[in-house]
Order: C-alpha cells, then sequence, then structure tokens
C-alpha cells in the first residue's frame, strides 16, 4: 500500500513548481473606489470605440497578422521615431517582459534588480531558473547606481520604480547602462507617460538596452493587453524568434486594431495623462495634509506612510468604506500603501475617508 502510494506519487517531483505573481483584487462590486491596480480611471480614446463599433465580424475567422507587421507596429514607430523593425509587441508588457526574461538572461550568472520593485520579476527569475540578487534601495527609495557596478547576468528596475514612484533620471540609467555593456539592460518603463523622462533616446547609443512600455496605465487599455519593447534591431530580433517558438498569435485581432487608434490619438493622450499628473499633484497636498509622507512619485500612483495610523489598520478601514488601495505584508514597506491615482471624484472620497480614519 505504501510503495504503492509512493509510486503514484512520484509524478509529482517532476513538476515545474512555481510560487505565481500575486496581483491586486478585481472586485465584482461595481461601486467599489478602485485604486489598487493603477489603472486609469478615464476611458480609453474615443476613437478606440469607434473603431471598436466598425469592427469587421467576418475577419476573426483568420488568424491576426504577425504582430510587427501591423499597422500596430508602424503607428508605434512613427510617434516614437524609431524604426519598425525596433518595436516588438506582446501581450501585454508582462508578456514582454517574460520573454526578455527568457531570452536575454541566459548567462547563468544572478541577474540584477532592486529589492523593492515590481513583484513579477523575482516570479520570472524563479520560472525561466535565471539566478537574481536584490540590491537594496537607499533610505529615500532612490536605486543606488553603484550598486550595479559588480559583474551579473543582466540588469531590470522599472523606472519611475513601482511601487515608490521614484524616478531615476536618464543621466544615472545611462551610468547602470555603460557599467553594463557586456549583459542585457531592461528599463520598465510602464509609468513613463505621467511625467517622466523616457530613456528611449539611449537606445540608438547602446545596443544592449530594452526599453519596455505599455497601453496598461498611460492609454487607458489594460483589458486589452498591449505592451511593447523598444531597443536595437538584434535586441528585437532575439526577442522575436523566442516569441515565435513559443506563442506565434498571442496578439488577437483586436488588440492590434484598437491599439494603432489609441496611439494615433495624441491629443487624447496628451489631456488623459495631463489630467492624471494634475489630479497627483493635488494629492501630494492632500496628503501632506492629512499626515502623510511620500516619496516624490512620477507614477499614475503614489506611496503613502502615515506618522501615526498603521497602514494596514488605514488598507482595512478603506475596504470597509469600499476603497481599494495596495498594501504589501513586506519588509521595509508594511507600513505604506499604493494608492493609484484615480479621478477628482474619487480622490475627493478617499481623503474624507482618510479624514475620519486618521483625524
Ligand atoms: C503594470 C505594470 C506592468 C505590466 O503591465 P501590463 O498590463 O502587462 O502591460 C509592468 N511593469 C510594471 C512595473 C507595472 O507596474
Amino acid at each position: 500500500m505504501r510503495k504503492g502510494m509512493d509510486i503514484h506519487m512520484k509524478w509529482e517531483e517532476n513538476v515545474r513548481k512555481v510560487v505565481p505573481y500575486v496581483p491586486g483584487e478585481q472586485p465584482e462590486n461595481k461601486t467599489v473606489i478602485k485604486l489598487n491596480t493603477n489603472e486609469n480611471p478615464y476611458p480609453p480614446s474615443p476613437k478606440v470605440k469607434d473603431a471598436m463599433a466598425g469592427m469587421e465580424l467576418d475577419r476573426m475567422r483568420l488568424y491576426p497578422a504577425f504582430p510587427e507587421q501591423t499597422e500596430l507596429a508602424e503607428a508605434l514607430a512613427l510617434k516614437y521615431q524609431i524604426d519598425k523593425e525596433q518595436i516588438f509587441i506582446g501581450d501585454g508588457s508582462d508578456d514582454v517582459l517574460s520573454l526578455a526574461f527568457m531570452t536575454f538572461f541566459q548567462s547563468g550568472k544572478p541577474i540584477l534588480f532592486p529589492d523593492i520593485t515590481y513583484s513579477f520579476y523575482d516570479v520570472w527569475a524563479d520560472l525561466y531558473r535565471v539566478p537574481y540578487e536584490t540590491r537594496a534601495l537607499d533610505e529615500h527609495f532612490c536605486i543606488r547606481v553603484e550598486d550595479y557596478m559588480q559583474p551579473n547576468g543582466g540588469v531590470v528596475f522599472p523606472n519611475p520604480n513601482a511601487p515608490t514612484g521614484v524616478l531615476l533620471g536618464r543621466g544615472e540609467v545611462e551610468r547602470i547602462i555603460e557599467a553594463n555593456r557586456d549583459v542585457v539592460v531592461i528599463v520598465d518603463e510602464a509609468y513613463i507617460d505621467f511625467g517622466g523622462t523616457s530613456c528611449l533616446p539611449l537606445t540608438q547609443k547602446y545596443d544592449n538596452l530594452l526599453v519596455v512600455q505599455t497601453f496598461s496605465k498611460s492609454r487607458s487599455m489594460a483589458g486589452m493587453r498591449i505592451g511593447y519593447a523598444m531597443g536595437s534591431r538584434k535586441l528585437i530580433k532575439y526577442i522575436n524568434d523566442v516569441k515565435y517558438s513559443v506563442n506565434s498569435y498571442t496578439m488577437n485581432y483586436a488588440a492590434l486594431q484598437l491599439g494603432v487608434e489609441a496611439v494615433k490619438d495624441e491629443a487624447y493622450f496628451q489631456e488623459s495623462c495631463g489630467k492624471i499628473m494634475r489630479t497627483r499633484e493635488r494629492a501630494k497636498k492632500e496628503f501632506t495634509r492629512l499626515g502623510f509622507t511620500f516619496p516624490e512619485s512620477y507614477g499614475n500612483f503614489m506611496f503613502v506612510s502615515h506618522d501615526r495610523v498603521p497602514a494596514r489598520e488605514i488598507f482595512e478601514r478603506l475596504r470597509e468604506n469600499d476603497i481599494y488601495v495596495r498594501y504589501w505584508n513586506k519588509e521595509r514597506i508594511d507600513n505604506y500603501l499604493r494608492v493609484t491615482i484615480g479621478t477628482d471624484e474619487q480622490m475627493e472620497a478617499l481623503y474624507r475617508a482618510l479624514e475620519k480614519i486618521c483625524g
């Protein structure tokens, strides 16, 4: 009996076991003020809506086009003034980053990323058996450039960083790249459109730099799953080769079509990012007034800590009031909340609730 059971369980020894990434909650209840996953509170461009209404049903019988041969690649190339061959398009930037880990971090040496950062990086590293080491941010949650100057198997960090919102200047990023010409450096610019300076121009100078961006935050299209990477033709060719070895058609027809409209509507994009940034600047005043401190944020979120009330308690009490924010019970950040910038109305409701909780 015992023996039989052992044999029966044997297959389990050879399973790829991973601890998956845990995204923020998506509540069923639509009345919740949802400030927990950095989604954009405004809808996508009205041009996206028009294109959706005009979409040809019959086209769905066919496989979509290869992403790099689409109008979306052309629209992005035009917007960012680079060649189409310097763009890789994927199923959200999580797909792009995951493929980039699989493609570029093969040396067997540990890759480096900050201790406080996007909590998907260690998941991909474990999944693909990429060794990694983290480097502690300084006491102001800033990346210490010197920490990235030892031999390594690659470097990845978000800029602005998540969940802190702290931006590293382009000169500093360039120092990291300069010191790491023998590996691939990935800069995850998921939040760059909210006031940061992109490192994209550096891709013309450094063929080992991959800049990753997304439609999920600044273009209000998290549900459509569109992400992209920009870099040298060589980098893009390598990631495409891997992608076509996993799944040729990650991008669905609708996403490829609707993405074009979002990129073309530059005026709407600027206006929508401008609104978020104005609300964020007001939020800085309000949070200060309410007794919070925070690092200077360049994202569509703020990372706040109260001088008296523990973050966990605020998190729970906000939740009882149907206001969702993000809390991590994790060393160094367990007294912080990450609050997505919502509409002005949503933020007013948040301040009112916080006055009661922290007042
Ligand atoms: C949101 C986010 C992403 C992933 O966004 P997608 O929706 O997959 O495009 C990547 N990196 C960081 C730092 C993020 O916050």
